[in-house]
């Protein structure tokens, strides 16, 4: 719509965009790897993947790969759910790397040898 100031200036008015509909029961984080569970969000209101119950993963890629290696910062991030991470832990097929530089087998809550 175009109008006058009071200084006489045209003045124009932008046609309002209706607001995004609000996302609650719309998840943005990512569904679980493994089980394919929708994770919740742990944030609501952030349009990020930031699962509750769950973890994300980010990788750049991996030398021996045949899926993802693209040396050039590009990055993958996947969400594993809790039951499935503590259920690897269990397996013992989680590495975990200590801020000391210790790596280890990950056994969830309990220390692993
Ligand atoms: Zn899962």
């Amino acid at each position: 719509m175009t109008g006058r100031s009071p200084s006489g200036r045209a003045t124009h008015e932008r046609s309002r965009v209706a607001p995004s509909p609000p996302t609650v029961g719309v998840p943005n984080a990512l569904p679980c790897i493994v089980c394919g569970c929708q994770l919740d969000d742990a944030l609501q209101g952030i349009e990020d993947n930031q699962p509750y119950a769950g973890t994300s993963f980010v990788t750049g890629g991996h030398y021996g790969s045949t899926a993802f290696d693209p040396m050039d910062g590009s990055r993958l991030e996947i969400n594993v759910c809790d039951p499935c991470l503590t259920r690897a832990a269990d397996r013992r097929i989680v590495i975990h790397h200590s801020n000391m530089g210790r790596v280890s087998r990950w056994a969830g809550d309990r220390e692993c040898a």
